[in-house]
């Protein structure tokens, strides 16, 4: 904890944390952690991104509109973390409410993961700050959300482990809400055992968040993981669909070298066809903003969030109080997500946009139950087997590109910046487990990093984790 801490002073710089501890506090969590016996974290700090509820440091979702929220609790996983002996680090910096996928879109100013010729690099987003704890050792692991990608694309860019749990294992109570049916908590850390350590101290059935899954869900998906008596070596499947002519050449050839070292150690490798992949990503951009402008209404200056100064409900009629609040508390993409979302939801567009893309997001986890050897533990019947190759795992690029400067993505239109998101959003539409792995090659003679994916079938979460261990 003390080399952690360091670390952090030694780091201020790239804006990693929105909020840290008193050291007397920190000194207070250690002697709590010492009095309730060794759990499995115990003695580990971990960051946790500001999206998170915790009653000890402010929740603010890097939003002008919680600049001043301090939850009167703890999120479940705080809670979990806590009684596994775990620290809280502090609050670490992220786009706002989760949108977006650099974390430049901060009430509190970008993060940066360190400069490349005197230009601040991109530490991916929109769990920026807590990818940066982990990789420059301010913590020993992290938590972040995802929900198209948040967890993964960061961890990518920043040469850590990014775990996301299958949907509905980890629960959401405490966390503050961008697209209910997409968000799930996930893991950063070095090592994928170290992400299996925090992810086993949090899986458990929580009945205050309605979709976590029940004690009879859970069993009947260990019954159907533990029937699978899976042949190593395994099956690897290659989606060709992910093979885009915009995909970054290094990215391309880092991809091909980990499935040439995963031959090599010999497991087969499949090319299997998602065909619906090319079109997961506008239903994901019509889905995500529709949840997330039901979700942001409540932040209207009166029952969450902050009152534009000035306005007075006595003097001015509400709407226009909440219109002052909300206009002055949201940032522009915020703003362009809610008001994407309004649309797409209102009675003229409701059939073309919002019905038609949840449509969508069913062909895309047929797509993946059809390629999986693994049946869907969720689902009675099986879609028709159109593969004859199925496999246990997938493996692909995390995403299309290397991390960018930060000046690079000044004037980047809205449309380029959703287009990173591509290899990432099929899983969070299917609700799968999946992990970014750091996969090592050399470039210009310095050694660097690229984010390989690792997909596994609903509930085949430790084997997605024991894959990506492998790499190590
Ligand atoms: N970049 C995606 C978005 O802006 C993913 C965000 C996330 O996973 N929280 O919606």
């Amino acid at each position: 904890a003390e080399r952690c801490v360091a670390a952090i002073a030694r780091t201020k710089h790239l804006n990693a944390f929105i909020s840290l501890p008193e050291e007397s506090a920190l000194l207070r969590q250690v002697q709590d952690a010492e009095t309730n016996g060794r759990g499995p974290l115990n003695g580990k700090l971990i960051a946790i991104k500001d999206n998170i509820c915790t009653s000890d440091l402010p929740t603010t979702a890097a939003s002008s509109i919680l600049k001043s929220f301090t939850s009167p609790y703890d999120a479940t996983v705080i809670k979990q973390l806590r009684a596994a002996g775990g620290l809280i680090a502090g609050k670490t910096n992220m786009d706002e409410f989760g949108m977006g996928s650099h974390s430049t879109r901060s009430f509190f100013g970008e993060v940066a993961q360190g400069t490349r010729n005197n230009k601040r690099v991109s530490a991916g987003g929109s769990s920026g700050g807590s990818a940066v704890a982990v990789a420059s050792n301010n913590a020993w692991a992290a938590l972040g959300t995802d929900t198209g990608g948040s967890v993964r694309l960061p961890a990518a860019y920043t040469g850590t482990i990014g775990f996301k749990p299958s949907y509905g294992l980890i629960s959401r109570w405490g966390v503050i809400a961008y697209a209910n049916s997409l968000d799930t908590v996930g893991v950063f850390a070095r090592s994928s055992q170290d992400a299996g350590t925090v992810f086993n101290a949090l899986n458990a059935h929580d009945p205050k968040d309605p979709t976590s899954l029940p004690a009879s869900t859970r069993s009947r998906i260990s019954s159907v993981v533990s029937k699978a008596s899976r042949k190593r070596p395994l099956r690897i499947g290659v989606p060709i669909e992910y093979n885009i002519a915009e995909l970054n050449p290094e990215v391309r050839a880092v991809w091909m070298q980990t499935l040439r070292m995963f031959a090599n150690k010999g497991h087969t490798i499949h090319p299997v066809s998602l065909p619906t992949t090319c079109h997961a990503l506008s239903a994901y951009y019509v889905l995500a903003p529709a949840e997330a402008s039901s979700n942001l209404a409540k932040y209207d200056g009166v029952r969450y969030g902050s009152r534009a100064p000035g306005s007075d409900a006595s003097s001015e009629t509400k709407s226009v109080l909440f219109a002052k609040s909300r206009g002055e508390g949201f940032g522009d993409e915020v703003k362009r997500r809610i008001l994407l979302g309004a649309y797409t939801l209102s009675a003229e567009a409701i059939d073309n946009y919002f019905i038609q893309a949840q449509k969508v997001r069913r062909l895309v986890q047929h797509d993946f139950d059809r390629v999986f050897a693994l049946p869907n533990p969720l689902l009675d019947e099986q879609p028709a087997n159109g593969e004859n190759n199925q496999v246990d795992i997938l493996v692909c690029p995390t995403a299309p590109t290397l991390p960018p400067t930060l000046k690079s993505l000044e004037g980047q239109s809205p449309v380029d910046a959703y287009m990173n998101d591509v290899f990432t959003v099929p899983a969070s539409l299917a609700g799968l487990p999946a992990v970014s792995i750091p996969v090592g090659y050399v470039v210009d003679g310095a050694a660097a990093t690229v984010g390989i994916q690792v997909i596994g079938q609903y509930g085949d979460d430790q084997l997605v984790l024991d894959f990506a261990s492998q790499y190590e």
